[in-house]
């Protein structure tokens, strides 16, 4: 088999000032800033006010529709605010700002051992929905919708991302080798939600100890196996995974559940796992700060809700940095502030010591974005009508298709912000069908 995507790029890894540090328990800030909308969907309802006492793992967000997730307090302690702030998209959201009591109580029920030999499927969906989970590597979409995939799509393959593919970013990388047995069970357990009859954990060859701990935990685990493949960004992107592990290709517009096939993070399967073994709600995540800015890099367990600042208090400076990017250099966002909380999707923070020029040329017409798109699409055009304004234009030629990787920016040797230019032309586009829908009301 080929084990391998279309298109794709091999940037610096720059993965080892982190790699091979040991995740440590960043201490809960005196202050939380725990937004309500830290995934993809309806933002979740405060379930709490100013002067409400929380305990740990409470919920302070109910979902605010299906596709939405719950929010939980990750410390114990009192309310001070329910107000807009920051978010790590650039704009103010609703969040539940604690006081933290430093007692770390837990609310009555959660963090109990439960049998989870007898869960059916409809209990560990209903689970991850109490429990607010959401997809760990980013995109942050609601765990417990993917899980109820319609009985006309039957999951056949449960792929477990580790792939992990972004340059500097080692916290999936440390929690493979350091909780795989974590892992494995969430898998199991999302598996069995789907009635997947295989599981493949999948990652990149530039993790070998990783492969081999996983070996270990999957070797336990009937019909599952571990896949190596070779380090290519962007890898760890759903459809790309699924092409390089399977073959099939995700049709256009379409979901993995049209091949047969369930994608869970690393992260994701070791909360499913902490949510049904221990009614422990999503509440902390491993996030890596690092980047050539950054003074002592760390992959750090980090509650729900710290700012980045008190991060940087402990990480510290070599030199200003120039950037800081929530997530990583290819795909992450660049934040403006550093009162920005981490969410359940912040994969790592990244300080860089350099700012992309904003001075690009005419299109030389040379073909390396068009090699290197894993959607097939054509980045040089679509570049070339976004430049003008002609959205409908770029529109016709698949730019919805788009990933937003990054790579054929990456490649271009004329600097053409082109990821950037596709971002403004789908956030456009977004825009005039929302006004037109309203029009039609
Ligand atoms: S056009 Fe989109 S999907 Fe293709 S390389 Fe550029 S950012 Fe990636
Ligand atoms: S890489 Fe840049 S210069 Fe080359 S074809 Fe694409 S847009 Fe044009």
């Amino acid at each position: 088999m080929r084990l391998t995507f279309s298109g794709g790029v091999h940037p610096r890894e720059a993965k080892d000032a982190t790699k091979a540090l040991p995740i440590e328990a960043f201490e809960a800030p005196q202050v939380l800033v725990v937004p309500l909308l830290q995934h993809i969907g309806a933002p979740a309802r405060a379930a709490v006010k100013a002067g409400d006492k929380v305990a740990k793992g409470e919920t302070i967000g109910e979902p605010g529709g299906f596709i939405s997730a719950a929010v939980h307090a990750p410390v114990s302690g009192t309310v001070s605010a329910v107000e807009p702030r920051l978010g790590p998209g650039g704009r103010k959201i609703m969040a539940v700002v604690i006081e933290n009591d430093g007692e770390d109580r837990w609310a009555d029920g959660t963090n109990v051992k439960r049998d989870t030999s007898s869960l059916d499927a409809d209990t560990i969906r209903n689970i991850a929905s109490d429990a607010g989970l959401v997809g760990m590597g980013g995109a942050a979409f609601p765990t417990h919708v993917k899980l109820s995939p319609p009985d006309n799509k039957p999951i056949e393959l449960l792929l477990v991302n580790g792939a992990e593919c972004e340059p500097f970013l080692t916290a999936d990388h440390r929690l493979m080798l350091e909780e795989p047995e974590r892992i494995a069970f969430g898998a199991q357990l999302a598996a069995r939600a789907v009635s997947a009859a295989r599981i493949i954990f999948a990652l990149e060859d530039n993790k070998p100890d990783a492969a081999e701990t996983l070996e270990k935990a999957a070797s336990k685990i009937p019909s599952a196996t571990v896949v190596t493949l070779p380090t290519r960004y962007p890898q760890g992107a759903e459809k790309q995974l699924i092409e390089a592990v399977t073959g099939r290709q995700v049709p256009s517009g379409g979901l993995p559940m049209d091949v047969g096939v369930l994608v869970q993070n690393v992260g994701t399967c070791a909360a499913l796992q902490d949510a049904c073994a221990f009614n422990v709600p999503l509440i902390e995540r491993i996030t890596t700060v690092t980047g050539p800015s950054a003074g002592r890099p760390a992959n750090l367990r980090v509650r729900i809700g710290t700012l980045y600042e008190a991060l940087f208090e402990r990480v510290g400076f070599a030199g200003a940095p120039r950037r800081i990017v929530m997530g990583g250099p290819m795909m992450g966002m660049a934040q403006g502030s550093v009162e920005v909380p981490v969410t359940k999707g912040t994969s790592g923070i990244v300080l860089l010591d350099s700012v992309p020029g904003d001075v690009w040329r005419a299109c030389i017409r040379c073909g390396k974005c068009v090699r290197a798109c894993p959607v097939s699409i054509v980045p040089s055009q679509i570049s070339v009508f976004l430049e003008r304004g002609y959205v409908d234009e770029a529109n016709e030629i698949d730019m919805l298709d788009c990933i937003e990787c990054g790579c054929c920016t990456y490649v271009c040797p004329a600097r053409r912000p082109i990821v950037n230019w596709i971002k403004a032309g789908k956030a456009e586009l977004a825009e005039r069908r929302a006004r037109e829908r309203e029009g039609a009301k």
